[in-house]
């Protein structure tokens, strides 16, 4: 029998949609798989897109295809509503539909404690604690860029130029194109200091290289580093080596889906 993966976090309207789902489902012929992954040819994701970035994480970016239910969140991946179930179902057993590929974001992170591999599909934030200024060396490729002084800078892949990318005034980028965009946070410029203050766009062969660099009073200062909103408990970061990945994640849309439509329609 085809298995169907069902993850939902939320109670309320996210739980009520996942038995329903289930039971349709299970009607159409179909083995529903509650919160799981393994096993199944599709995931059905219902919450807003932080649920879909933490199913993302939770089981470590899977191969399989996603849909997306959304429960009245934002909701920029998640595509369908309750009166979709089935609606859904019918095109997904008819083929009916488009797959989008949205590349993900990885960095290398090296930290006193070692070296750390992380995966993201909107963006990796470096930036420094609280409201202290962060002080990062800057590579792009073999070439140094800068010496940055800021809160930090967002690295967004063209999935996350929506989403906190967006609001540092960074160009929102048609998930069909390959790079990355390299946004400060509140970048300092004065006698003392002087950072970039547009976004950086970058080819998918060229990596960005952040360095926490001491002040110049050779204060140190702890840096942070955040994927899709988490923040990693890291300490005594020394760099965070970031590049577009090959590694994909797969989205089914179902209805006539535009990126532009759902830009106008949800943000601007
Ligand atoms: P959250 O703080 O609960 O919500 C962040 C908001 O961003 C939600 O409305 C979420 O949509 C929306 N969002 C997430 N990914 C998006 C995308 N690709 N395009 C457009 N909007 C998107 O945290 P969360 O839900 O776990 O999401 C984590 C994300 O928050 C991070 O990846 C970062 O991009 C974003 N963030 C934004 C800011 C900012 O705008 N100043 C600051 C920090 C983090 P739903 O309502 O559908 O969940």
């Amino acid at each position: 029998m085809k298995k169907i993966g069902i993850i939902q976090y939320e109670n309320g309207d996210s739980q009520r949609l996942a038995a329903l789902l289930a039971e349709r489902l299970r009607a159409a012929g179909y083995e529903p798989l509650p919160d799981r992954v393994d096993g199944a040819e599709l995931v059905v994701c219902i919450g807003g897109d932080g649920s879909f970035l933490h199913t993302l994480r939770r089981f470590d970016f899977p191969d399989v295809p996603f849909a997306g239910f959304n429960t009245g969140h934002l909701g920029f991946f998640q595509e369908l509503g309750e009166e979709d179930i089935d609606y859904f179902i019918k095109k997904y057993e008819s083929g009916d539909y488009t797959s989008q590929a949205y590349r993900t974001v990885e960095a290398v992170i090296e930290h006193e404690g070692g070296s750390l591999p992380v995966r993201g599909l909107n963006e990796i934030v470096v930036r420094g604690s609280g409201a202290r200024l962060c002080h990062l060396k800057i590579t792009i490729g073999d070439s140094f860029i800068e010496n940055f002084s800021g809160d930090g800078v967002v690295v967004s892949t063209p999935a996350g130029s929506t989403a906190y990318n967006y609001a540092l005034g960074g160009s929102i980028v048609d998930p069909r194109l390959s790079l990355l965009q390299l946004s400060p946070i509140a970048p300092v410029n004065s006698a003392a200091y002087r950072s970039f203050t547009s976004g950086i766009l970058l080819p998918p062969d060229l990596g960005v290289g952040l360095y926490p660099v001491s002040d110049m009073r050779n204060r140190d200062r702890e840096t942070f580093v955040s994927v899709d909103g988490e923040t990693l408990p890291l300490q005594g970061i020394h760099s965070v080596s970031v590049i577009l990945s090959e590694k994909a994640v797969t989205l089914l849309r179902f209805k006539d889906y535009s990126f532009w439509n759902t830009v106008k329609e949800k943000l601007l």
